[in-house]
């Protein structure tokens, strides 16, 4: 334990993984996981890889970017993780679909098809006044990805602890664990939801919010390798079932995924993909997602940045529900951030009154 690292990551999730997998190319890591890897939010995603999110299908911030840094990280660990699919967007409504179509007008990485073109094309999606197609996104298995990365980052050097950060001391810096000490260059915090047991980080403005996805078994007409779609709910199809997600639960007291949730969130499912109807239900998971709110970050961007007043700790959360067009950007950013050479985006920053 009391070897020196180069950079210690607390926390095993999605962030968590990408930071240890860019960092672990250049220096030596130690990644700090209490649980299971991919045990909080990133273990009940549904993986939707999705640059065009929301009811506008706004562009996610540099989104190209963030493609690039996913395809990246996903090939450094196995080329199959992500699942250049596309992802589909039928309309849910004739104003939907004005939108959606402008939006394509706009971005060369969108079609549009109507209900015509829509149906011939994708035969299986219910989409009435027609679909968006996003041609870069896709899905990826975020337990599997998490996996895989601290298996590469792992194989490079670095160490899996199953230790959790209870605290640090700076000048000089020291992470501290309920199995002892590390002493290292730089702390990064990438807690999920966990930060909230650590007083020094209470006070970021993040805003909770409890999700569940369910586990479909995949009917033989659907092809594991068809486009996720994403609508009301989403499905994202994969070689052994599928997923569909997902709720929103902005008060909630139990993490434990709630069974009562299952056929609300299969029906949404067979609202998109019609054969899904009736579905058996495999398995269900929940997790909180930690979103900035839009007084901190108009654009409800992640907290990435060094922590004020803590030299050599940095946080990276607040990944909400597109962790997977965050992260991977951002721990690609890193290892310049750390080094001084180029801050982390400055929309990213960590107030500095926190
Ligand atoms: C139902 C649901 C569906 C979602 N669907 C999608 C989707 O389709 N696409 C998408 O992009 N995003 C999706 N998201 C969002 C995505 O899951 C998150 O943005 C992302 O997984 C957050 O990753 P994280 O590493 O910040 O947190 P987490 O995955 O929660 O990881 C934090 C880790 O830190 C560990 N930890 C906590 N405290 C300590 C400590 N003191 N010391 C050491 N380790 C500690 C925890 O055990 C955990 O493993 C979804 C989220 C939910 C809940």
């Amino acid at each position: 334990m009391t070897e020196p690292a180069d950079v210690v990551v607390a926390g095993a999730g999605l962030a968590g993984a990408c930071a240890a997998l860019v960092l672990s190319r250049t220096r030596r890591v130690v990644v700090l996981e209490p649980g299971r890897p991919a045990g909080g939010a990133s273990g009940a995603a549904a993986g939707l890889a999705n640059p065009f999110m929301g009811r506008a299908a706004k562009p996610a911030w540099r989104h190209d970017e963030a493609l690039d840094a996913l395809a990246e990280l996903a090939d450094e660990t196995d080329d199959g993780l992500f699942r250049r699919t596309g992802v589909l967007r039928p309309a849910a409504s004739g104003t939907q679909a004005t939108t959606f179509r402008e939006r394509a007008g706009a971005h060369t990485d969108l079609d549009w098809l109507d209900a015509d073109a829509s149906a011939e094309r994708w035969p299986l999606v219910s989409a009435p006044h027609g679909a968006l197609v996003v041609r870069r996104g896709g899905s990826v298995d975020l337990a599997a990805f998490v996996e895989a990365a601290l298996a590469v980052a792992t194989a490079r050097g670095a160490r899996l602890v199953r230790a959790r950060l209870t605290g640090w001391e700076t000048d000089p810096l020291i992470a501290i664990t309920d199995l002892g000490p590390i002493p290292t260059r730089a702390l990064v915090l990438t807690l999920g939801d966990g930060a909230r047991g650590l007083s020094a980080l209470t006070d970021l403005p993040l805003h909770r919010v409890k999700g569940q996805t369910v586990r479909l078994a995949r009917p033989a007409v659907l092809p594991a390798g068809h486009h996720a779609v994403a609508g009301a709910g989403y499905v994202v199809p994969r070689a052994g079932d599928v997923v569909a997600g997902a709720t929103f639960d902005h008060s909630f007291v139990d993490l434990a995924p709630d069974p009562v949730l299952d056929a609300g969130l299969a029906s949404r499912a067979a609202a998109l993909v019609p054969s899904l109807a009736g579905a058996r239900v495999l398995g269900r998971a929940a997790g909180v997602r930690l979103t900035v709110p839009s007084v901190v970050s108009s654009r409800r961007l992640p907290l990435a940045g060094p922590l004020p007043g803590h030299p050599g700790v940095w946080v990276l959360t607040g990944l909400g529900a597109k962790g997977l067009v965050t992260a991977p950007l951002l721990a690609r950013l890193l290892p310049d951030a750390l080094d001084g050479v180029r801050p982390l985006p400055a929309e990213t920053a960590l107030a500095p009154t926190v």
